[in-house]
């Protein structure tokens, strides 16, 4: 019996789509923004939803000593890059049940921080390529699906193509690329073709990945040779065929409609959970919310600002850039600070806005503190304790702040766009229906007339408000149903289901 059993057990796991899922970042491992969030959840999500799934990512020195202590040398093997040959280890961790395979070269990963060095070309170029030749390495795993994000490893699709072709282990690969953000391409002078990523003399290549005048733009290459291209909300997959949101690449992306989808990202219910998020002193749900309360008075109390429970705060959680509307925030900061609110911004970004709201802070220093670092923790202590997420976004692929917020009973305050408006449905007067707060246009002043309206309900209809909160508590932005839509089109891909 028992031999039988373990047959159907080893069938059932031959059976299973294998992943590898290629990614930059990964919390606990690694996060500078929401591809962080989304490497240490999807790839969770994606085993619940019955795939064989394995992660693989750089193994950067910051990741903190607790996992590297615990990884494991898998095998090491040599990567050719252009003229280079270089070392490759594959550690392996077993993270909550999942296995995460860590891309070892202590040259391009023992650097202090993941981006913002000269050779970042190259050092993105090696990852794919090792991601790639780790295929043949990794011990009881058949790839079936590539599944790559963003342009950190869209040259995979690639490689596999020029390089690999004609070897059954990899002609039968095939590959997702998920865009997170088509802002961020990765675009190098054209040298890189023949130094770093061998393809120069190679017409389709040459062709598909150039763009412009002597650029060569990794995502570009990995849009035009992989087998499904997804979007993180289905409204940022229709907006990105425009030019005004395709940052140069909408006509690929018209091109390759037919392979495109767009999946809205899911966030962790469990990192982000007011009733025992670790990271704030007093818990909370929808049936009780006097915990939410005194994360506020703690969070004014922390950040010096009067400590008021009538005053609503306003917060803002994020990258400060352009993309944010950071220009609509700066243009009308004097009237927001005016509106009877607090206003919190946990961020860094660019200098010019850094400097804006530094000279804000100066000025209207009685109900606004400004923030400029990354902490996780203090993130969580004001998505809990504030009134209000303003994300004003000039675009925005899916956004996981809002539906973080949300969970925390936090309503959002954002622009029609990609996934904002995919997960917010503004406040109707009239039925009280809704769970946040949007406008359409990427108009200072409309933003400012919808954040007067909301602190206006705040202060006037504490009832409305608190039906509002209640609705955005219970929103299920969870991964159940993205992961299954991934499936699907794993089976598509494969020819099966
Ligand atoms: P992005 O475009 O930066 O990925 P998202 O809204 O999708 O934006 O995700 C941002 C993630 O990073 C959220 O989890 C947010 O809480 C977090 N985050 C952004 N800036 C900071 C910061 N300064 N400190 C802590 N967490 C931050």
């Amino acid at each position: 019996m028992a031999t039988k059993s373990k047959t159907k057990k080893q069938t059932e796991q031959e059976q299973k789509i294998n992943v590898l899922f290629a990614i930059f970042e990964a919390v606990p491992f690694m996060k500078t923004g929401g591809l962080g969030d989304v490497g240490g959840s999807m790839p969770f999500e994606l085993k619940k939803a019955g795939l064989n799934v394995r992660v693989i990512m750089p193994k950067f020195d910051t990741i903190p000593e607790e996992y590297t202590s615990r990884m494991v040398h898998v095998t090491d093997f040599y990567v050719p890059l252009g003229w280079r040959n270089l070392y490759c280890g594959i550690e392996k961790l077993m993270y909550k049940g999942l296995t995460f395979y860590f891309v070892d070269n202590e040259y391009y990963f023992h650097r202090g921080a993941p981006y913002g060095y000269f050779d970042d070309g190259e050092r993105i170029a090696f990852f794919a390529k090792a991601v790639v030749e780790a295929m043949t390495h990794l011990p009881r795993f058949k790839c079936d699906i590539l599944h790559c994000n963003d342009w950190h490893t869209a040259l995979a699709p690639v490689f596999l193509r020029e390089f690999y072709h004609g070897d059954k282990i990899w002609d039968n690969v095939k590959t997702v690329l998920t865009v997170h953000n088509l802002k961020f391409q990765g675009k190098y002078s054209d040298y890189v073709l023949g130094d770093v990523l061998g393809l120069k003399g190679i017409k389709a290549a040459e062709d598909q990945l150039s763009c412009g005048r002597q650029t060569i733009n990794y995502l570009k290459g990995g849009l035009c040779y992989t087998d499904a291209i997804t979007m993180v909300s289905p409204t940022y997959a229709e907006e990105v065929t425009d030019p005004f949101f395709g940052e140069g690449v909408e006509d690929v992306l018209r091109r390759r409609r037919s392979i495109m989808r767009g999946i809205l990202n899911g966030i962790d219910y469990t990192a982000y959970n007011p009733e025992k998020d670790k990271a704030i002193k007093e818990h909370f749900s929808a049936d009780d919310l006097t915990g939410k309360a005194e994360c506020k008075r703690l969070l004014q109390a922390e950040l010096g600002l009067p400590e008021n429970p009538e005053v609503p705060i306003i917060a803002m959680i994020g990258r400060l850039t352009a993309q944010k509307g950071c220009d609509l925030l700066t243009r009308v900061f004097g009237e927001i600070a005016g509106l009877g609110a607090q206003i919190v911004i946990l961020g860094t970004g660019d200098k010019k806005y850094e400097d804006a709201l530094k000279g804000f802070a100066y000025e209207f220093g009685d109900n606004f503190r400004l923030l400029l670092k990354f902490d996780e923790a203090l993130s969580h202590r004001i998505y809990a304790g504030a009134d209000m997420l303003l994300m004003p976004s000039v675009f925005e692929p899916c956004g996981l702040a809002q539906m973080i917020a949300m969970a925390y009973g936090t309503l959002p305050v954002v622009r029609e766009t990609g996934g904002l408006k995919d997960t917010v449905r503004p406040y109707n007067k009239f039925t009280g229906e809704g769970n946040g707060f949007s406008f359409a246009h990427i108009n200072a002043h409309e933003m400012l007339f919808t954040l007067k309206d909301a602190v206006a309900l705040f202060k006037e209809d504490k009832e409305a408000w608190r039906k509002l909160q209640l609705t955005a508590m219970k929103e299920d932005y969870s991964w159940e149903k993205s992961s299954l839509e991934y499936r699907k089109i794993y089976e598509e891909l494969l020819g099966r289901g």
